[in-house]
Order: C-alpha cells, then structure tokens, then sequence
C-alpha cells in the first residue's frame, strides 16, 4: 500500500462507517419514536447484524495497515487527516481488544436493556432491571480491562466520554463546587418561600399550543428547520447524522410550561453545534461534537445562560401570554423569578441551576462504587437516597423518581454523568467569553440570537473533532478552565433573584 492509496482507503473507510452509524442511529431513533413496541426484539436482531458488519469493517489487518502507514508518512497529509488517523489509531486500540461477540453481545444486550428499562421504570421496580445494569456494569468492568490493563475502570470510562477525564481531577472539581453551593443553596432554601412558580404547574398548557411555542423557540435559536426536525419521546434527546440532518426531541406535560419549553432551548442547543460543523468534515471522524462535556457546554449555555436569563424571559413573555391567556396577569419580575425557582428536588432533569449538579455528584458516587464493585447491584436504590438525603435534602418516594429515572446506564454508559456538570461549568465561562466580543443580551432582547450562533460557530462548533476537549476549550476561552467562573455566575445570579447580601 502507497500514501496515495491509504489516503483514499481512509476517505473511503470513513464514508462506509458513518453509513453504518447513519443507517443505526436511524433504528435507533425510529424504534424510540415511531415504531410499534412489539418490533423491539426483531429489531435487536438487525442492529446485531449491522453492528457486527461494522465491527469487521473497522477491525481488520487492512484498517491496522493503513492507519500504521498513515502515521509514518504524516508529512504527506493534511492537518485533517493527521487528526482523523490520531483519532482513529486511538478507536482501533481500544475497540480491537474486544473480541468480536462480546462486542455484538453488549450491542444486543443495550437493546434489551433499554426495553427492560423501559418496563421497570414506571413502576418503580428496580429488581427487574437489576440484572440488565448488572451485565452492563460487568461488560464495561471487563471492556475497561481490554482497553487499560491495570487502569482504574471508572478512569477509563470517564476518558471515554471526555479525553483526559479522570477521579482524580473530577474529585477536585467536585469539591470545589459542593464547598461554594451546599452554603448557597441553604441560603436559597431559607429565602424560597419569596419565588412563586405555581402559575407555571397549573395544569392548563394543552399540546397544540406548546407545539407552537417550540417552533417560536427554534425560530429564535436560528435552528434551520430544513436541517433540524423535532419530535416526541418519552425523553428528550438529540441525535445527528450529518450537519443537514439533524433531530431533537421533546416530551409535552400539559400540566407544566417549563419542562417541554426548557427541553427544546436545551436540545436546540445540542444541535446548534452540529449543524455548525464545517462541511469538509462531514463524512469523516471530525464531522461531530468532540466530547459529551463540550456539548452539554453549549446545551446548557442555551437553556440557563440565555434562556433563563432576564433578558430572554422578557423576550418571550408576551408571546407565551398570547398562547396561553391565563398567564396574562404575570409580571416580567415574577416570570423571571419563578423559571429561576431553586429548590431541592427529586428528578435531574428537571432540577434547577443551582441544584443541578449535587444531582450529578449522586450518579458519580453511585457510578464509582459500581465501578469498584463495592456496592451489590441490590443496593443502589439505597445508596442513591441516601447521597439524595445528603446531598439535597429530599427523600425519595420511589425508584421511578429515583435510581430508575435516567436512561444512560440501560443505554451502556457509566461515565457520562460527569460531563454534564462540567458542560455547565464549561458553559459558564464560554458565555464570558463571548461576552467581550458580543452584545448578549441585546441580541436576546431583540429576539434574534444570529450574532450568538455566529460567534459559537467560529470558536467552537466549526471545529467539530478537529481538537481534544481540553484544547478547544482553552483556544475559545484563551484561558484554563477555572470552576469559579461557574461559581460567582451562580452566586451573583441567584443571591439577586434572592436577595441575599
Ligand atoms: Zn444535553
């Protein structure tokens, strides 16, 4: 093989995987909308096979040829296909240690564990789910093996989802963040009696019209709807397959204004930044956000930077008193206040901003006793209410409102919860930032957030994978991440809201 050829090969590598993923994540997200629940098992068995097409695409004597020879002729690529056979070489390493049917094994069983997930959770039964998280748990303990022999598994696992993520750093982290909000937040509480948000759960916010609301969001987010399509689950989420491609998703309860609304500003958010990246990456490596930390970055500067900010909530106000005219008598100080009510609460996903991440800290407690296996399966439930008592000061009633209320772990992800308090903290100082270049809350004000999008755009989403987290980070920033940020943002924030001096 020849630099001319091996070029092409990884071009060519590259467009057939991102087939495969295309084509799977297209399953994956018709089986979560659209398709009947009984196809589930059937449609396992077609994942299983495509999974393994994909599997013995990307692992072969010919992928190990070429991204060798890609390294020794690096002065005959591209910036771009430095990075890609990087990226990649770092894939190959990992995924080839696992041997072919434990990796189409952990495939189907995901699939099965979502359904089974799915099942328990309504019902608070815990002990039906138990033997899926415990396969899981064991495949990632395993799988961590492969990939770092002698490596603390959780370690590797954090490094998965953000390059260069370990305990060590993330305890630091941690700690910081409960030394500055636990005293904050017991402010807060004492104080809470003063925001009222009743009139925002009053049970009178019918489908159609919050439909209406949403396309008015994603026309203020300048998410391009030929690009970007929204839909129900039961769960919101967002899921790219190209930067024209684009889906998120939300979840209606008439009885409540702020989840769905909160919901489609947050997955709006997520596919800004895809549909940002810069088309010479599309079908490669380097055409999706580089890690779930930067994303959950721009998600959540979208939903709480901007979305609950003054400025925004005055923005929309009146036109969510025209769809929903019971609102009418709600002051633009009593909105405000009430869609920035803090209070101790049961769900994550419907937690505050200042409670938000003592929600994480539960889940990476929980996730590094599973990891160490120092916590029988059985027990979790326990541990999880316990660290809730502790950390937030709630009990909790039920496993559905529980240690069944999120869906990563049935989706084979333990490490991912992390990266959501680091995307707030990331998110907080990118804001900064792009404060010294662009006037926020004018462009909020006028209802028109193009110069937002624009500046996000050349700092971050443009890149796509071009750069590892921490180095995209600090090239936008001009700075090393510092948790502070996050912490006077949410002090000066909420110490106005609540008049705390
Ligand atoms: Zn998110």
């Amino acid at each position: 093989m020849d630099v001319a050829s091996a070029r092409a090969a990884l071009a060519s590598l590259q467009r057939q995987r991102h087939a495969y993923s295309h084509a799977l994540g297209m399953l994956y997200l018709d089986g979560v909308t659209h398709a009947p629940s009984a196809g589930a098992e059937y449609r396992g068995e077609t994942l299983g096979v495509l999974s393994a097409a994909e599997y013995r695409l990307f692992v072969c004597p010919e992928t190990q040829e070429m991204l060798a020879l890609l390294r020794e002729t690096a002065g005959a690529l591209t910036q771009e296909e430095i990075r890609q056979t990087e990226l990649l070489t770092r894939e190959y390493e990992n995924i080839s240690k696992i041997p072919e049917a434990e990796y189409v094994a952990f495939q189907k069983l995901i699939n099965r564990a979502e359904s089974v997930w799915h099942e328990a959770k309504p019902g608070s039964d815990f002990a039906a789910f138990a033997p899926c998280l415990e396969e899981i748990r064991d495949t990632l303990v395993r799988f961590a093996g492969y990939y770092k022999p002698g490596a603390h598994p959780y370690d590797v696992w954090l490094d998965q989802f953000e390059r260069g993520l370990t305990m060590e750093k993330l305890d630091a982290f941690f700690a910081r963040l409960r030394a500055r909000l636990v005293p904050l937040l017991r402010r807060v509480v004492a104080e809470g009696a003063i925001v009222n948000d009743g009139f925002l759960r009053d049970g009178r916010f019918p489908k159609a019209r919050q439909q209406a609301l949403s396309d008015r969001l994603m026309e203020i987010l300048r998410l391009d709807r030929s690009r970007c399509a929204i839909d129900e689950t039961e769960h919101p989420f967002t899921i790219e397959f190209n930067n024209r491609d684009v889906r998120i998703t939300t979840h209606y309860h008439e009885d409540d204004l702020r989840k769905s609304m909160y919901s489609v500003i947050h997955e709006g958010g997520h596919a800004l930044y895809e549909l940002g990246i810069a088309d010479e990456y599309m079908f490669t490596c380097l055409g999706g956000g580089v890690s779930m930390g930067i994303h959950e970055s721009q998600s959540r500067l979208f939903e709480t930077q901007i979305g609950q900010s003054r400025a925004f909530t005055d923005l929309i106000l009146p036109e969510i008193k025209a769809l929903f005219p019971q609102l009418s008598g709600v002051s633009e100080e009593a909105f405000y206040r009430a869609v920035n009510k803090a209070e101790p609460s049961l769900v994550r996903t419907e937690a505050d901003e200042l409670t938000y991440c003592l929600h994480i800290m539960v889940r990476y407690e929980i996730e590094k006793m599973l990891m160490e296996k120092t916590v029988p399966i059985r027990d979790v439930p326990a541990v999880w209410n316990r660290l809730m008592r502790e950390y937030l000061g709630v009990c909790v009633p039920d496993d559905r409102r529980g240690a069944l209320q999120d869906s990563h772990w049935s989706g084979g992800s333990i490490g991912y919860f992390p990266s959501y308090a680091l995307g707030n903290a990331y998110a907080a100082q990118i804001m900064r930032r792009m404060k010294k270049d662009v006037d926020v809350d004018k462009a909020v004000r006028v209802g028109d957030l193009s110069p937002v999008v624009s500046w996000l755009t050349a700092h971050i989403y443009r890149f796509g994978s071009m750069f590892d987290p921490g180095e995209l980070f600090e090239r936008c920033c001009g700075e090393a991440f510092d948790p502070d940020c996050y912490l006077d943002y949410l002090t000066e924030k909420y110490s106005a809201i609540y008049g705390l001096v």
